[in-house]
């Protein structure tokens, strides 16, 4: 049974699902696990008749508390500011819009339709979370008892699970709450709290509620799914460690809030050569990358494919990955197997896809040599998806390019005699059936085996020992264009 289904077989009762995003830097494709995961069970969900809501949330409450180097001349001010409070980008957007645009844009690529998107910091303000809020301060020393337990360390009296925004400089990871008195906790705004934030050394009195600030992350997570009901929410295996965040929220969850633990589902990175797929060390790509070059269905299917629990391998540049990917995927459409069709059926995204019968190598060839267009008539979306792929992420080996002069190679005299040949006959030949016979008929005259024979047509053409299919590859070029240049190879 595939996994999804499986994990639901047994679930009953209204069905609450929580995902969501800090939008603070670009959408890297392995931000796009959580979604496409959640929208699966979402669907399977609901195609059960269960009564399931999926919410999906930008934490723009959070401050920045990092910035890549370009960004760092324009926005290093903000530091330490909430999402949504400082400037975007482009005109009239937040910092926080800016990227939760770009993670909803390919949310609706993707066909995941959450039936609730939200924004922490108008939950915050709308004061959805002041419940929670007198909870976790009225009832600090639990939240305290829960981090010791877990971090086997003694916190102080003065340790508050909330920040608020400084009334002075607006910054909010330089906070810290040091009281609460019922009806106001009182604040500092700190110079060295943290390292990437520096506080203006305000200190006052201000009340938790109504957005004026925000439960600390962990904390915060535990208060979504005390706020929402959440009975189901994944968490990226960097949160799902044994005594990491997810497990202290779901401690949490139950002895703070005395609210039930939501299902726990931990799902793995994806592995570029055995290493964690990291945009900052230039292994992996971004959503939007991926989105371009593999198309929604096999986004979502290399998303869903594999046990979430398992690490996938996917090192999209310079390696046939993508190519695999798509024989996959191919392989899974026209298989029997039940898991493989609900896969497939899982994986589609928005308009209904003709999968393509050409492997997706071949295309890449074809879309490499002139005068096909009738081949790839058939194959459709997956000419663009192959064309951006031969352009940004193939390797050498697989890029070929018609030589305009004849290349600056040796030819051996068994060569030349064989190109000869094929430049005499070539006219005589109707169809590319027939010269791929006639190729392999004419290398045992010419004394060459098929291998030799036909890296002298890739060497004349391509100037590189290997190609396409080589009958192909000259049916797709001017005849006279390859007739003269095999003849002038064979003069040499
Ligand atoms: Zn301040």
């Amino acid at each position: 049974m595939f996994w999804a289904d499986k994990l639901l077989e047994n679930i009953k009762g209204k069905q609450v699902i929580n995902d969501s995003f800090t939008p603070s830097g670009i959408v890297h494709m392995g931000s796009l696990k959580g979604p496409v995961i959640h929208d699966t069970l979402a669907k399977i969900l609901k195609e059960k008749k269960t009564e399931v809501e999926f919410r999906y949330g930008f934490d723009d409450m959070d401050p920045i508390d990092g910035l890549p180097a370009n960004l760092m001349d324009s926005h290093g001010k903000y530091l330490g500011e909430p999402l949504f409070m400082a400037p975007g980008l482009k005109k009239d957007e937040t910092f926080g819009d800016h990227f939760s645009k770009m993670m909803e844009n390919l949310l609706k690529d993707l066909d995941i339709k959450p039936d609730i998107l939200y924004r922490t910091s108008v939950l915050y303000k709308e004061g959805v979370f002041d419940k929670a809020i007198r909870i976790v301060l009225d009832d600090v020393e639990k939240v305290r008892a829960v981090y010791e337990e877990m971090y086997k360390k003694k916190l102080s009296d003065s340790w508050y699970p909330f920040q608020v925004i400084c009334p002075n400089c607006k910054k909010l990871g330089t906070t810290k709450v040091t009281n609460w008195d019922g009806k106001e906790v009182e604040y500092e705004c700190l110079s060295n709290l943290v390292v990437w934030a520096k506080g203006c050394g305000e200190k006052g009195k201000v009340s938790p509620f109504k957005g004026n600030g925000k439960m600390v992350w962990k904390v915060e997570w535990a208060a979504k799914w005390f706020t929402f009901g959440v009975t189901i929410e994944g968490a990226g295996k960097d949160h799902a460690s044994a005594g990491g965040s997810y497990d202290i929220a779901m401690e949490l969850v139950e002895k703070v809030f005395n609210a039930k633990k939501p299902m726990k589902l931990a799902y793995e990175f994806f592995l570029a050569g055995g290493k964690k797929m990291s945009s900052s060390k230039g292994l992996g790509i971004t959503g939007d990358e991926l989105l371009e070059v593999i198309g929604p269905q096999r986004t979502r299917f290399l998303m869903v494919k594999t046990e979430p629990n398992i690490a996938v391998e996917f090192s999209p540049k310079d390696s046939l990955a993508i190519p695999s990917l798509f024989d996959q995927y191919q392989a899974f459409s026209k298989s029997d197997e039940e898991d493989h069709k609900r896969v497939i059926y899982l994986s589609q995204a928005n308009e209904q896809e003709d999968i393509p019968q050409t492997r997706f190598s071949t295309i890449a060839q074809l879309v490499q040599m002139p005068n096909t267009q009738n081949e790839l008539k058939e194959v459709k979306d997956w000419v663009q998806y192959a064309k951006i792929w031969i352009e940004k992420y193939a390797p050498e080996s697989e890029k070929f390019i018609i030589q305009k002069g004849v290349p600056q190679l040796n030819f051996s005299d068994q060569e030349k005699n064989y190109l000869k040949i094929i430049s005499e006959r070539l006219a005589k030949v109707s169809s590319e059936v027939d010269l791929a016979a006639k190729l392999y008929e004419w290398s045992a005259e010419g004394m060459l085996t098929t291998n030799q024979a036909f890296a002298a047509i890739y060497k004349a053409l391509l100037g590189k020992d290997h190609g396409p299919k080589a009958a192909a590859l000259i049916r797709s070029l001017d005849q006279n264009f390859v007739k003269k240049r095999f003849e002038e190879i064979s003069k040499l």
